[in-house]
């Protein structure tokens, strides 16, 4: 057997490790220069006015969520085809994710569904860049601004992504990005909050780090603060900025290999009558290639595990986005007793789906090993 096709793989080389060195040779391991140094590049990158680095992109997703003053009896509307993390993020506060389907094309949230998903008790719209493809968020601002609420972006996998030559993240009032390894860039663990407003930023900042009314370089007397608020420990750590400054210089290279094998492997599909591929092109839509999506034909569907059997003998790995709708994992299922039939664009999507790696891991020529892994496995299940 060949190479094996690793799913996702985070490429990390001599220039990460040695950052990291650098910074365990000096004192500052938290509230240094070097997450100073992530946000500004950050910014400069996605052209976000307002950022703050966070421990990760839930932490992120949570910290606006408090900082909005969610709690019981609120409600938020939310993808369900997405990470739990999305959703699980109003949750925490006590609120009600109010779950809106998704549009078959691309797995975003069908925007036709949201006006009538809101009632007085709604207090942000969510949405999540699916895969990376961008979401129409100037129409969800459209609504969001006609019932005086915010919209917030989960760009957990939208490193990259633009639309109309905006950055993900700087569409919406608040955005979420996550550095986990297999995303677009990693810091291990890591995130970003980014906002329109600089008061909200330096609201969330003081929230990530315990409510403190001024931080450590603030302080005329060493250890002398008070707390004005509840607040959490949501900080990104000196380690964790180090190799994003690092991974940030990668990523246009990233972006690209992305692309290539993108292209490359939707080429070989588009041979195989059996799978339909999800939309990732539309006007003034970037996407960021975070994965290849195929849809099995409705009569493959009870196949999808032996498929995916006969691909991993074959050294090629996949994963599947996401592994059921959010409404449908038993947490929300049992909560809010959906019966299974409520959306069925998301249960198609998580059901009937394969996920293909297109990461700068692999190149060309591992996608057309996927090609012919898929061509052989349909026939063996055929
Ligand atoms: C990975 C992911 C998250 C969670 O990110 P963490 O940084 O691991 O918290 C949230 N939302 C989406 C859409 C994701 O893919």
């Amino acid at each position: 057997m060949g190479k094996k096709v690793e799913f996702g793989l985070p490429i990390i080389g001599p220039e990460e490790k040695q950052a990291v060195l650098d910074v365990l040779s000096q004192p500052v391991l938290v509230h240094g220069p070097k997450a100073v140094e992530f946000e500004q590049k950050f910014g400069a990158y996605t052209g976000a006015p307002n950022v703050t680095s966070v421990s990760s992109c839930t932490a992120g997703l949570h910290l606006i969520y408090f900082h909005l003053g969610l709690t019981k009896g609120d409600e938020v509307i939310v993808p369900a085809q997405t990470h739990n993390a999305t959703a699980h993020a109003v949750e925490l506060c006590g609120a009600k994710p109010v779950f809106v389907d998704a549009e078959i094309q691309t797995g975003n949230i069908d925007i036709s569904l949201v006006e009538r998903a809101i009632t007085p008790r709604t207090k942000a719209i969510s949405l999540v860049h699916y895969l990376g493809m961008p979401v129409d968020v100037p129409q969800l601002m459209a609504i969001g601004a006609k019932h005086g609420i915010p919209v917030i972006e989960d760009c957990a996998l939208a490193m990259g992504t633009y639309l109309n030559g905006k950055h993900a993240g700087t569409l919406g009032d608040f955005g979420a990005f996550s550095f986990y390894p297999v995303k677009h860039m990693t810091t291990a663990e890591g995130g970003m909050v980014t906002a329109t407003k600089q008061s909200d930023i330096d609201a969330i900042k003081r929230k990530k780090a315990f409510g403190v009314d001024r931080t450590v370089n603030e302080r005329s007397i060493p250890g002398v603060y008070d707390v004005t608020m509840l607040g959490f420990n949501y900080r990104m750590s000196e380690i964790h900025a180090a190799l994003g400054v690092v991974q940030l210089t990668r990523l246009n290279g990233f972006l690209e290999a992305r692309k290539k094998n993108y292209a490359a492997l939707a080429r070989g599909l588009s041979q195989i009558p059996e799978v339909t591929l999800l939309q990732t092109e539309r006007p003034g839509a970037q996407c960021s290639w975070y994965c290849l999506s195929a849809v099995l034909s409705p009569k493959l569907s009870a196949k999808r595990a032996d498929i995916i059997d006969s691909l991993k003998g074959a050294g090629i790995g996949t994963s599947v986005y996401y592994p059921h709708p959010v409404p449908y994992l038993k947490y929300y299922k049992e909560k809010y007793g959906f019966k299974g039939t409520e959306f069925p664009n998301a249960a198609r999507l998580s059901y009937d789906s394969i996920a293909f790696p297109v990461g700068p891991h692999l190149n060309e020529s591992d996608m057309a090993t996927i090609v012919e892994g898929l061509k052989s496995a349909l026939t063996k299940v055929k």
